[in-house]
């Protein structure tokens, strides 16, 4: 069975049609500037490339169209009718205290996710809309919602609750949510197969590092704490985001630079992470090559983020009474090695032994930790497209 994997922002709309089963990708492109003036990109095997192409999309309903469509092409299509796409999967933000697990889409469903909107106001509203444009352009089709936010729903209260006054979690669900959950799940049950092992008797340290960074804390295939917290702003510092920090900062800079509250968080959200610390780039790669040039603020970033990544695994073995393995995924996690092995330096105490030589590769799905390190080092590139097909199917089978 074919699922059709969707991922809807507010203008545009990624899209994977995937084999769940074999892992095989037929098709994937991208919609862009949907209400704006359409442009649609569609790339499959050894079929014609369409590269931002003018395709009028006034909604989303007529990029769903424009995607079925290229999906059934005669000559550059992957399928022969729509009727060979078995489910459609939606990546969506935030499932709040609702969703532990994905879920068959259905009028309660679509108003729970509507209950989140206040939890994630930009995220949310746009996945909602690509689901019901969705349904209208492929009634009968069954629909599933795969959230960021469920595989952290696991985690005990000791780690989603902040020490804030009670009525705070209570009336306002303020909490330790977690994001990127999708990504986590997907290479946590990865590792366990690398190991040889049940997910169940495991434990994982996952990190996820790209423009946006995550650890998370998988004990028996169970996210048991993560970085992120009630937004994606908490955690390691991130491309331009500052991660964790002292929230005093706030009133000293608002009183200082007569900054209001959105300003500061603007500041905090797009000028911060090691972009801000660096004056350079939120880029890895343009870090890395300004530090090598001698950029010393460039460098000083790189060893923040590295430093402040490896707390998180110091704090995570603590949390969990050890770990079987510790896993590097995402953008920077899958590419660069020099990240890779500024993290694990020092670690050594507790059973962490990079091999230089197998560190020295790019996304590859392989073990860089050396045969006598008794914590083991996973690169996993990761796939949250096929996790979500992989969900979808397995639901309305
Ligand atoms: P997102 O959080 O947007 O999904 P990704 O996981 O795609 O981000 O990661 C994007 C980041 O990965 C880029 O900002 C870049 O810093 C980093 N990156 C990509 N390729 C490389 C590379 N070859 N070397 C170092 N860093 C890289």
């Amino acid at each position: 069975m074919n699922i059709l994997v969707i991922n809807a922002g507010s203008s545009s709309l990624k899209y994977q049609l995937l084999d769940p089963e074999s892992g095989v990708l037929l098709a994937k492109g991208l919609c862009e500037r949907i209400g704006i003036d359409g442009k649609f990109t569609y790339k499959a095997e050894g079929k014609k490339t369409l590269d931002a192409i003018d395709v009028p999309m006034p909604t989303h309903s007529e990029a769903i169209q424009a995607v079925l469509d290229a999906l059934a092409d005669k000559e550059n299509g992957v399928i022969a009718s729509m009727s060979e796409i078995g489910a459609v999967g939606h990546r969506v933000v935030h499932g709040g205290e609702a969703f532990n697990k994905s879920v068959l889409i259905d009028d309660a469903v679509l108003q729970a996710i509507e209950d989140c909107i206040p939890l994630a106001p930009l995220h949310n509203p746009a996945n909602l809309t690509g689901i019901r444009a969705c349904q209208k352009v492929m009634p009968g089709v069954p629909m599933v919602a795969v959230f960021d936010t469920a595989f952290h729903q696991t985690m005990p209260a000791k780690a989603y609750m902040y020490a804030l006054p009670y009525a705070w979690y209570e009336e306002d669900k303020v909490r330790r949510y977690g994001f990127h959950g999708t990504s986590h799940k997907y290479v946590a049950g990865r590792a366990a197969v690398m190991l040889g092992k049940k997910p169940e008797e495991v434990k994982l340290i996952s990190c996820h590092l790209g423009n946006g960074s995550s650890i998370t804390a998988v004990d028996g295939g169970k996210s048991v704490d993560t970085s992120m917290g009630f937004t994606p702003l908490a955690g390691v510092p991130m491309g331009t985001r500052s991660g964790d920090l002292d929230a005093g900062i706030l009133q000293y800079e608002m009183n200082k630079r007569g900054m209001g509250i959105d300003e500061m968080l603007n500041a905090l959200n797009k000028k911060s992470g090691v972009e801000g610390l660096s004056c350079v780039s939120s880029d890895f790669r343009d870090l890395e090559s300004a530090a090598s040039k001698g950029d010393a603020k460039a460098a000083l970033a790189r060893e923040k983020f590295a430093y402040e990544v490896r707390k998180y695994v110091g704090a995570y073995a603590a949390a969990m009474g050890g770990a079987d393995a510790v896993i590097f995924t995402a953008g920077v996690g899958e590419n660069d090695k020099g990240i890779r092995s500024m993290v694990c330096q020092g670690l050594e105490y507790m059973g962490v032994k990079l091999d230089p030589a197998a560190n020295d590769v790019r996304g590859k799905e392989t073990v860089i930790s050396a045969p006598d390190s008794k914590v083991k080092v996973l690169l996993i590139p990761t796939n949250e497209e096929l996790m979500i097909a992989m969900d979808t199917a397995e639901i309305v089978k």
